[in-house]
């Protein structure tokens, strides 16, 4: 089935100046980059992003890296593109991501991982929406 999820192309990545780099394993992997912005995160956006982890011990410091520096928003489609997406990326912690995926490519850290992608269909629709219309969204 076609699908959209949400990426973010994050601040350590974008302070490398590897969006093109990441964009590319993106592609190569079938997916379609059919909206994209760069911008910077606000506090308000960050917590409200990540207020599923908001009792987390890592929160504060989560949200401080995410409105760090500018980050890249996306929509990517393509067929299962939630489950595709999150092979792409490779684990959270890139000491445990496979070969040839973004984080075992890019990432720095467990917190400083360079990409965030939807985990489910559902979260995909309430992130997209934080961040884009359908006017922006050109499949
Ligand atoms: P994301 O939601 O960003 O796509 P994920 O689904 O692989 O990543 P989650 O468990 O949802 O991982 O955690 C969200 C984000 O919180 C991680 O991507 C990472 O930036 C940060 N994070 C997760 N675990 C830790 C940790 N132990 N220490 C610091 N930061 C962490
Ligand atoms: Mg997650």
């Amino acid at each position: 089935m076609t699908e959209r999820t949400f990426s973010i192309i994050k601040p350590d990545a974008t302070r490398r100046n590897l969006t093109g780099k990441v964009n590319a394993v993106i592609e190569d992997a079938g997916l379609r980059i059919v909206a994209q912005r760069r911008i910077r995160m606000s506090e308000a956006q960050a917590k409200t992003f990540y207020e599923v982890h908001a009792e987390r011990p890592f929160y504060g410091e989560l949200v401080e890296f995410m409105t760090s520096a500018p980050v890249v928003v996306q929509v990517l489609e393509g067929e299962n593109a939630v489950a595709r997406y999150r092979e792409v990326m490779g684990a959270t912690n890139p000491a445990q991501a496979a070969d040839g995926t973004i984080r075992k490519l890019y990432a720095e850290s467990v917190g400083e991982n360079s990409v965030h992608g939807s985990d489910s269909l559902e979260n995909a629709r309430i992130e997209i929406a934080q961040f884009f219309t359908d006017a922006d969204i050109v499949g």
